[in-house]
């Protein structure tokens, strides 16, 4: 951690990435996705105004730590969860930058240190609720199953979902997890939290078109403006986010990078706004 993380005020969204990929089951790439969010964010192509209307130019509106060096495999979870834990105990909002979607079960474990009841709104085409995949555990196709084995969370709630199988329709099923599958998806569907939320976004949730940089690209998804309707709905705390799969490599002129960077705004602006509207 490269930053003093007492200078930042309790609260405070901050950014950290986790440039991890190895747990991705089909191809690589995602590890390279924070430093090209991060360009994308901060580019003279746009401002840094949220549409809720904070101006995250203003000093104290987020932190931004780096990217965290990583090596491979296990010893990874270990540090992403003592970096979270860390950001967590100064008592400022984590706002991950994947990498691959593993990374949030070390994520949620921190969290679930805080014993704060916890929801878990999740983007994305995909369940990642198989108990294994071509063997691995920990694989980006699982993080959801053990973190629902944990019970590191008091309710999950996915959205985006059109992938389901046998098995993944068994997984929800035992684990009771919330699922609105983007088949059954309206604009008129509104969700309400009571507790405090927190959001891994998971860039495939979004439809190619609109996200094309991705690894597992699956038609039929969500536009980048439904997805912004449902964030911009939420009724409770934001504690976290992450924001994983996006792949560069697989990008084209720059769509997938600018979606991230509106994402990334606009969850940042939630963090103020909700901080404040919905306090408990
Ligand atoms: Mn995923
Ligand atoms: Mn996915």
């Amino acid at each position: 951690m490269n930053r003093d993380l007492q200078k930042l005020s309790a609260g405070t969204p901050t950014i950290v990435g986790f440039p991890f990929d190895a747990y991705s089951s089909f191809l690589h790439g995602a590890a390279g996705a924070p430093p090209v969010i991060r360009q994308a964010f901060t580019s003279p192509s746009s401002n840094l105004w949220t549409e809720t209307g904070y101006d995250l130019n203003q000093p104290g509106r987020y932190a931004d730590l780096g990217d965290e060096p990583l090596d491979q495999m296990l010893r990874c979870f270990i540090c992403i969860e003592q970096t979270i834990t860390h950001l967590l105990e100064h008592k400022l909002k984590p706002i991950s930058l994947g990498g691959d979607h593993s990374i949030t079960y070390p994520i949620l474990r921190a969290f679930a240190k805080q014993h704060r009841p916890l929801t878990i709104l999740h983007f994305d085409a995909h369940p990642d609720l198989y108990d294994e995949y071509e063997g691995n555990r920990y694989s980006h196709a699982c993080p959801f199953a053990r973190i629902m084995e944990e019970e590191l969370c008091a309710r999950l709630v996915q959205v985006g979902i059109r992938t389901l199988t046998d098995h993944t329709r068994a997984q929800i099923q035992r684990f009771g997890v919330e699922v609105i599958e983007m088949r059954e998806f309206s604009r008129a569907f509104s969700l309400t939290f009571d507790t405090p939320v927190y959001i891994s976004f998971d860039l495939d949730g979004l439809d190619p078109a609109f996200a094309p940089g991705v690894s597992h690209p699956e038609a039929g998804g969500f536009s980048t403006r439904e997805a912004l309707t449902i964030l911009h709905s939420i009724n409770a705390p934001i504690l976290g986010a992450d924001l994983v799969e996006f792949n560069p490599r697989r990008d084209s002129q720059g769509i997938t990078a600018a979606a991230c960077a509106r994402l990334l705004k606009e969850i940042i602006g939630l963090m103020h706004r909700n901080e404040t509207a919905y306090a408990r």
